[in-house]
């Protein structure tokens, strides 16, 4: 799929905004703070029905006004789409596709598929275990309604798991109850950390095999499940409940000394290795960022291998940071991908890949295709988009 226009109104820094892309490349140039990533967030948002940067939605409206809005039009397999999107001030927002109103904001989810890049995404190997979760929780519940299911299934039981930990020291009657959250923490913990087996091997492949495009085979980058419970992989699912349960009775009186559970998928982190070595705490910054584009790419993949079409790609000021060798590698791993980008600097983009794009300037809100025509008109009088 690709997104054909985008149009936004009263949105952050942009007053009207007409931009129409290429079903290829885009390039997005301007100094720093001019607008690049209030853009690509609104793409995002066109994917998503929230932002990247923000929990609150009424920051998305332009200051001073009332209400922003957003609209993406896009052509998919199955034909085009329009998708709206807008907020008032104080923080209410509707989403349409084609017209027609959604109840829920996680009915948009699938209908434009976005893949965002950003130097955020160096979160992703730098910081601790729980960033690396977030990523697999988000990208396995996207593709599973099964482990979406047990997800909420098992944070809802380690929630009370925890309460009645806490309480037990005031009222010992209390542990008698231990059992029975016990038993329902085991069952939906083994799923996550069966359907997790499944997925992070899928991704450690994909991921591996993108990395070595991207370094031209000079660097073998790993990708391994280290769960929080003691099992060898590839496991069934009665070793898993097994090594689940040995774990959690061994710490049941730590649990209730602590008041919380510490044994569990909730404590799972992922290994990422470059030739060997474990990038999370000795990886160059060149490393790092990429294998964080490695794993984002994977999702480009695993989208398209899930739903037959290739997601939009966003790449937020980070080809700057990579250098020519592994620009270029990037280019050609992303083919079939309609890529937006943004940069400060377009000399720090190999030229060939300039010239195969549709090149944009940002400056203050206002955007000028590269043929001198503003794509930015005052739209101050005008109600809608
Ligand atoms: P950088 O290169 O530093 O990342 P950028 O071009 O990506 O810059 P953006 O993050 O898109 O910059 O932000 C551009 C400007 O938008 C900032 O000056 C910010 O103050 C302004 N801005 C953000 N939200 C709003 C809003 N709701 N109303 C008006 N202006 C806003
Ligand atoms: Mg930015």
């Amino acid at each position: 799929m690709y997104i054909d226009k985008i149009r936004l109104h009263q949105y952050r820094n942009y007053d009207q905004l007409d931009v129409e892309l290429d079903p290829q490349l885009n390039i997005f140039v301007g100094n720093n703070a001019q607008g690049k990533t209030n853009l690509l967030e609104s793409i995002y948002i066109a994917g998503f029905g929230n932002s990247f940067r923000t929990s609150k939605d009424k920051e998305l409206v332009r200051m001073g006004q009332k209400q922003g809005q957003v609209r993406i039009e896009a052509q998919k397999q199955y034909g085009p789409v329009t998708i709206d999107f807008r907020v008032n001030e104080k923080g209410d927002k509707e989403i349409k596709v084609n017209g027609g109103t959604l109840q829920r904001r996680m009915d948009l989810l699938g209908t434009v598929n976005v893949v965002v890049f950003s130097p955020e995404d160096l979160r992703l190997i730098k910081e601790g275990p729980a960033e690396r979760r977030k990523f697999i929780d988000r990208e396995l519940s996207h593709i599973s309604p099964k482990y979406k299911g047990a997800l909420i299934e098992y944070v809802k039981i380690l929630r009370q798991r925890n309460e009645l930990l806490k309480q037990i020291p005031y009222k010992k009657e209390m542990r008698s109850m231990l059992p029975i959250w016990d038993d329902q923490l085991l069952k939906a913990g083994t799923d996550l950390v069966i359907l997790r087996q499944k997925f992070i091997e899928r991704l450690a492949v994909i991921s591996g095999r993108i990395h070595s495009g991207i370094t031209a085979e000079k660097e073998t980058f790993t990708l391994t499940y280290q769960p929080n419970i003691n099992v060898q992989f590839p496991a069934d699912y009665d070793t898993i409940y097994m090594a689940f349960e040995t774990r959690l009775r061994a710490r049941t009186e730590q649990d209730i000394q602590r008041g919380f559970t510490a044994s569990g998928p909730h404590r799972d982190d992922l290994g990422l290795f470059v030739n060997g070595v474990d990038i999370r705490s000795y990886g160059s910054q060149g490393q790092q960022r990429t294998a964080a584009l490695s794993l984002r790419l994977s999702e480009i993949e695993i989208i398209h291998e899930e739903i037959g079409e290739y997601p939009v790609l966003l790449l937020d000021d980070v080809m700057s940071e990579l250098d020519s060798n592994r620009q270029n590698d990037l280019i050609q791993s992303i083919k079939n991908v309609q890529t937006i980008i943004t940069i400060t600097d377009l000399d720090t983009i190999e030229p060939n890949y300039i010239n195969r794009a549709k090149v944009f300037r940002i400056h203050e809100g206002r955007v000028i295709h590269s043929d001198g025509q503003e794509v930015t008109r005052d739209g101050s009088n005008s109600e809608r988009i």
